[in-house]
């Protein structure tokens, strides 16, 4: 048995408040990681709230966690006391089935969710199968790499999925945390970015990201200048938009591609689509391999996530921070 020291919400839509609860005895395959840093992603406000009707209270959020081993089951595969490790959205997974044994573990349709019937990263200490705590490379920064581990393979996965070429004009709709981290790997990537924003305020900080172009997301006239240009768009907002202007301004056979969990909807003209075969999808976090190698990717190329660091304690200061739309670009919380 082990006591967890968490933040709680008791309720939809509630504070958090400190929490404590007991972890059985960790099971041969299980890892328990001490928490040094826990993101704040979007989707830990979506669970407080309640807004996908899947959410079990209390609830303990957090699942952009990195921090190091603190115990591990006998059958633990490839990690030991004390390495440095991290875990994202998903902490389990079957290892058993075709998706799985195909190396598409986050498509496994008994992966399990960090903050989904059990309890997350906004604590001391949080368990997870031994498959989803992914080794640090050496030489990353801890303090900046929390956000990788769901916002950034959220990300990183779709430029791989669809195909993204160096030579390709791409856009990114909604510049938060997900969004930011889009631009920094689609500049690495080689590609001519345009970052679809709603806050002017932002303009500056973004172009200092690299991007070459800053477009309002919430003007569909803005978007008549462009029309046909892009290849691929990346929508990380989870607001309803103009959707048919966006695919206008898909060049044919470009993709929008969305990560944000638009709560309503997406109106798509299927004419929109036909002429100039065009498509749509989305796609949840990636693979562990995909995880490792954007690892390796981040250190190859000096990205991390521009971060803002608050106190674990200072935990509801910060999810207001983030509701009030004033992260730039990620969260952190240090234990
Ligand atoms: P975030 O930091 O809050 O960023 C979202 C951005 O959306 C904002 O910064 C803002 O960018 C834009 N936005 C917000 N309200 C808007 C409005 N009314 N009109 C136009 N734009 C608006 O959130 P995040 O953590 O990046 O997460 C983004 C979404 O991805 C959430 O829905 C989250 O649940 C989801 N998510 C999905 C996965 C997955 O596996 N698919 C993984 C992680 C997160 P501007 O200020 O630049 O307009
Ligand atoms: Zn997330």
């Amino acid at each position: 048995m082990r006591t967890v020291n968490a933040y709680a919400a008791k309720e939809a839509g509630a504070s958090l408040e400190k929490f404590q609860y007991e972890l059985p005895n960790i099971g041969n395959e299980e890892i328990d990681i001490k928490v040094h840093y826990c993101g704040i992603c979007h989707s830990d406000l979506s669970m407080i709230n309640n807004d996908w009707g899947m959410s079990q209270f209390p609830l303990v959020p957090g699942h952009e966690i990195v921090g190091e081993v603190a115990a591990l089951g006998k059958d633990v595969k490839g990690l030991k006391l004390g390495d440095k490790v991290g875990m994202g959205w998903s902490s389990g997974a079957c290892m058993h089935c075709n998706q799985c044994l195909d190396g598409k573990q986050h498509l496994c349709g008994s992966s399990e969710a960090t903050i989904v019937g059990r309890h997350g990263g906004f604590a001391d200490v949080v368990r997870g199968h031994w498959s989803w705590v992914i080794p640090l490379p050496k030489g990353l920064d801890m303090a900046k790499a929390g956000p990788l581990f769901c916002g950034g393979i959220t990300v990183f996965n779709p430029i791989v999925l669809s195909g993204v070429k160096p030579t390709d004009k791409v856009g990114v709709i909604g510049v938060g945390g997900l969004g930011h981290m889009a631009i920094k790997f689609l500049k690495a990537w080689g590609c001519e970015v345009t970052a679809f924003s709603s806050n002017p305020n932002k303009k500056d900080e973004i172009l200092k990201m690299g991007v070459h172009h800053v477009v309002d997301s919430t003007k569909p006239e803005a978007l008549q200048s462009i029309v046909g240009s892009l290849d691929f768009i990346l929508n990380t907002t989870n607001v309803t938009l103009d959707w048919n202007s966006f695919l206008t301004t898909l060049a044919p056979q470009g993709k929008l591609h969305t990560v944000g969990a638009v709560l309503e909807p997406m109106a798509i003209p299927a004419f929109s689509l036909i002429m100039g075969e065009k498509s749509v999808g989305g796609s949840p976090i990636g693979s562990i391999a995909l995880t490792k190698k954007m690892l390796e990717f981040c250190v190859r190329h000096n990205i991390y996530p521009t971060v803002e660091e608050f106190k674990m304690t200072d935990v509801n200061k910060a999810m207001k921070h983030l509701e009030d739309g004033k992260a730039r670009f990620r969260i952190v919380l240090k234990a």
